[in-house]
C-alpha cells in the first residue's frame, strides 16, 4: 500500500479519464474511471486483468498498468537504471458483456504482445498472440451478435459453463471464476483471487446505484437475488479489523462482506414489496407510483428503472428461476 502512496501514481496516470489506482491487498490493484471497474493481479507471471473499461480510455489503462508494472519490478533496491522488462498482460477476464466492461478488451490484448518485447517474448508463448480474453459462455453468444461485428480482438476467445479455474497458479493463486446465471445478465461472473481472497462481483453488485437488472440481456431479479446471496456464502468476514474477504464492485469502492449484506437486504425487501403489489393487482405504473424503493433513494438515486425490472422479472420469470 505504501508503495503506491509513495510513488504519487494516482498523480501521474490522472488524465482527463480520471484514472485512479487504488492498492487492494499484496499484488491485486483496483484501476478505477476507465469505466467499470478493472481489477489487475501483478506480479511474476505478468498481468491478469479483470475487465478492460470504455475502449475509449484503453490507452490511459495501459499507461496504468505499465506504470504499475515498472514501479513493482524496479522495487526492491535495484538501482533506478536497471531496465527491467515488464511483464506480459496474460489474461483479461471479462464479468460480462456491457461495453463499460469489455471495450478495452481489444487494445489490451493487443499490447499483451507488444508489452512483452525482448527476451520476455520466450518465456510467454502464448503471449506473443496477445493477452487471453475468459468470459462466460453468455459473453461470447451475444458479443459475436453485436452489429456492426466487433473485431476478433474484441471477443472472449476462452470460454465456459458453469465454473472454471486457471489451470496453474497465476502470480501465486488460485483464479477461480463462477458463472451467476440470469442476474445482472446471463453471463455474469463472479472473479474469485482465492490467496489473497478478493472477489471481483462484476455489475451484480455496485455501490453508486441499485442494480441495473438486463432484461434484454438475460438478467432477472431472481438471480440478482441468488448470486448476491451466493456472494455471501463465498465471503468471510474478520470481525473488529479491517481484513476478511475483499469485494470489488462492478462500479464504486472497495467493499467487505458487510457492505454486500446491506445491499442484498435492501435488494431482497424491495423485491418483497413489488412481489406484495403484484399480488394486489397492482399495474406497473401504480407499483412504480407508490415508490417501494423510497427509504434508499437518497442513496442510490430514482428507484423506477430497478422497480421496472424486477416487475417485469416477477410476472415474466427466466426459465431457470422459475
Ligand atoms: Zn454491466
Amino acid at each position: 500500500m505504501a508503495l503506491v502512496a509513495a510513488l504519487g501514481f494516482s498523480q501521474q496516470t490522472a488524465g482527463n479519464a480520471q484514472i485512479r489506482i487504488e492498492p487492494i491487498r499484496g499484488h491485486m490493484y483496483l484501476i478505477a474511471g476507465a469505466g467499470g471497474n478493472i481489477i489487475a493481479s501483478i506480479g511474476p507471471d505478468g498481468v491478469l486483468l479483470v475487465d478492460s473499461g470504455l475502449a475509449e480510455n484503453a490507452d490511459k489503462v495501459l499507461e496504468a498498468i505499465n506504470q504499475l508494472n515498472r514501479e513493482i519490478a524496479n522495487h526492491g533496491g535495484l538501482p533506478t537504471t536497471t531496465v527491467i522488462p515488464p511483464k506480459p498482460i496474460r489474461y483479461i477476464i471479462n464479468t460480462h458483456l456491457h461495453a463499460d466492461h469489455t471495450g478495452g478488451n481489444e487494445k489490451i490484448s493487443k499490447a499483451g504482445r507488444t508489452i512483452t518485447g525482448g527476451n520476455v517474448t520466450g518465456e510467454f508463448g502464448d503471449a506473443a498472440e496477445g493477452a487471453t480474453v475468459v468470459a462466460q459462455q453468455a459473453v461470447l453468444d451475444r458479443m459475436s451478435q453485436i452489429k456492426p461485428a466487433l473485431p476478433f480482438a474484441a471477443l472472449p476467445e476462452d470460454t465456459y459453463s458453469d465454473e472454471m479455474k486457471l489451470s496453474h497458479f497465476f502470480n501465486g493463486e488460485a483464479v477461480v471464476l463462477l458463472h451467476q446465471p440470469a442476474a445482472h445478465t446471463d453471463g455474469d461472473s463472479f472473479v474469485w483471487f482465492r490467496g489473497s481472497d478478493v472477489i471481483a462481483t462484476g455489475d451484480i453488485f455496485v455501490t453508486t446505484s441499485y442494480p441495473f437488472i438486463d432484461l434484454q440481456n438475460g438478467g432477472s431479479i431472481q438471480g440478482e437475488l441468488a448470486a448476491l446471496n451466493r456472494l455471501l456464502d463465498l465471503a468471510v468476514p474478520e470481525f473488529r479489523t479491517e481484513g476478511g474477504t475483499l469485494i470489488i464492485p462492478g462500479h464504486g469502492r472497495i467493499c467487505d462482506i458487510a457492505d454486500v449484506a446491506y445491499y442484498r437486504d435492501m435488494v431482497t425487501i424491495v423485491r418483497d414489496r413489488v412481489q406484495d403489489m403484484i399480488q394486489k393487482d397492482m399495474t406497473l405504473e401504480q407499483v412504480k407510483a407508490a415508490k417501494p424503493t423510497a427509504d434508499w433513494d437518497p442513496r442510490y438515486g430514482s428507484g423506477d428503472r430497478f422497480v421496472e425490472a424486477i416487475y417485469k422479472s416477477l410476472t415474466n420469470p427466466p426459465k431457470e428461476a422459475k
